[in-house]
């Protein structure tokens, strides 16, 4: 007869007796006491839980418990926020970070950051200084604007450009431009946040001037134009051009603002791009301020920039608010040196990966599959690799009608379902992140980097392994 629940309990060895085991006292060598006990304690609860709700009848081993403690020590010995392989295609991926950073932004950060830097020093005059200036001239050289600021996100930007010139006032915007960015940025919810009140005008298909015109009253502050980044109204549509919406601005002593959102610093067409509006070319047209994010087509780490006029840009620097968006010293060395990198387009485009990616030709990107093609082919051998041409996105709220033609390597795993296996990868040592299309596992080439190559072929390797041990249970179905 199976022995009874007190019994199967009393049979349970405590945490202080599983210290003293030998395999135990290996791993305190290496690991501190307090973490070992945690993971200890842990094994043996859910032992303890197990047991009580009769879902184990017999004695518990000691060696399944050592075993549970050492899968939760190596847990826990894992970075929860770690290195993971894009081969989604998209390239501004929200979920795995949108831009990678540029070889000189990564250089400057481990360099500025591994010690102290001049933050907020100037070095000239020996007293405190501001740390928004180390990037200031750069975006003026860059946008051809009057002054320039950061914070934390494009979010920010908007916000606070709404808080310090609008707060209690009206904002006019077309009601093809309330924008929703990935859930948490919806434009209708920043405006309420900022305390202004959203004058929406025209319809969702088409706007005229005469419609902001109309709409303008005593308590208007600002004429406000977002970008449709992740969307296009297409067809029967009119919209107002920036330009003209600044000069309405100009002429009734009001504010124009372009949310530009994946603001480029240079005509994308020109180097092969899908067209995209340039932050430049927002300022020649005369908006007051424009704002845009560091991490969409720019290219670099999280950061909102705005840049404009010199007056109204004082003033958002002296709004207090600002004192909480402001952005890290990583972020400043981080977004000095990708602005660095566009000393002209043809430049920036070898530089900034999330560029680079962008602009990779079906040439380019059929050759680098094929190299990884055979290098899992021949890691296994029982394994079918195609390489075949496909439809992908730049993501990140960019280019959105705009379809990139790709290269991907497509797989159907030869003994486990297909979403078994992109759970696996997803659980790899160096995760790999793929979509499946057509029952098959697609390892986009444009994201997945010449450095991913062979940590791809070993996460992939490892999973077959995993999922081959899992396989026995499949077939008995
Ligand atoms: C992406 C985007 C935002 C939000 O930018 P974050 O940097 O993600 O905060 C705001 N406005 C527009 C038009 C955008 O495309």
């Amino acid at each position: 007869m199976a022995p009874d629940t007190n019994e199967l309990l009393r049979s349970l060895p405590s945490v202080s007796a599983l210290l003293e085991h030998e395999e135990v006292v290996e791993w305190l060598n290496g690991v501190p006491r307090a973490t070992v006990v945690e993971a200890l304690r842990m094994a043996v609860d859910t032992a303890r839980d197990r047991i009580a709700a009769g879902e184990h009848d017999e004695p518990i081993d000691v060696e399944e418990l050592l075993a549970a403690a050492e899968t939760e020590l190596v847990r826990r010995s894992i970075p929860s926020l770690r290195r993971v392989i894009n081969a989604t295609g998209i390239v501004l991926h929200t979920g795995l970070g949108r831009a990678p950073l540029s070889d000189a932004a990564i250089e400057a950060i481990a360099e500025g950051a591994s010690g102290y830097c001049n933050l907020e020093y100037d070095l000239e005059g020996g007293k405190r200084g501001k740390r928004n200036a180390h990037v200031v001239e750069k975006l003026i050289a860059a946008t051809g604007a009057e002054a320039a600021t950061v914070v934390n996100n494009n979010a920010a930007a908007t916000l606070l450009i709404l808080q310090t010139f609008a707060a209690g006032r009206e904002v006019v915007v077309s009601r093809g431009q309330l924008i929703e960015i990935g859930g948490s940025f919806r434009l209708p919810d920043i405006m309420r946040a900022g305390g202004v009140t959203l004058r929406e005008v025209g319809t969702t298909n088409r706007t005229r001037l005469s419609d902001y015109e109309s709409a303008i009253a005593d308590d208007t502050g600002i004429l406000f134009r977002a970008h449709t980044s992740n969307y296009r109204v297409i067809g029967f549509t009119e919209e107002v051009s920036i330009a003209d919406l600044s000069a309405l601005a100009q002429r009734r002593g009001l504010i124009a603002v372009d949310d530009l959102g994946s603001g480029v610093l240079f005509d994308p067409k020109s180097v092969g791009l899908p067209d995209e509006p340039c932050v430049r070319e927002s300022i020649a047209a005369g908006a007051d301020l424009v704002c845009f994010s560091g991490d969409k087509l720019f290219g670099g780490p999280q950061c909102g920039v705005i840049v404009g006029k010199s007056e109204l840009i004082r003033r958002i620097d002296s709004n207090p608010l600002m004192r909480t968006y402001r952005v890290g010293k990583l972020t400043l060395l981080a977004l000095e040196a990708t602005l660095d990198a566009y000393v002209d387009a043809d430049a920036a485009v070898e530089s900034v990966p999330a560029l680079a990616m962008l602009r990779a030709s079906t040439e380019e990107l059929a050759e680098r599959a094929q190299a990884l093609c055979d290098l899992l082919a021949e890691g296994l051998a029982d394994e079918h690799f195609f390489v075949c041409s496909a439809v992908g996105y730049a993501g990140g709220g960019s280019m959105p009608q705009r379809e990139l033609e790709t290269v991907v390597i497509q797989w159907r795993p030869s003994r486990v379902r297909v979403d078994d296996m992109a759970a696996a990868l997803r659980n790899a040592d160096v995760p790999i992140i793929a979509h499946i299309r057509d029952d098959a596992i697609c390892f986009d080439l444009r994201t997945v980097l010449d450095g991913d190559f062979e940590w791809l072929v070993s996460s992939v390797l490892a999973a077959v392994w995993d999922a081959d041990g899992g396989e026995a249970e499949d077939d008995e179905e």
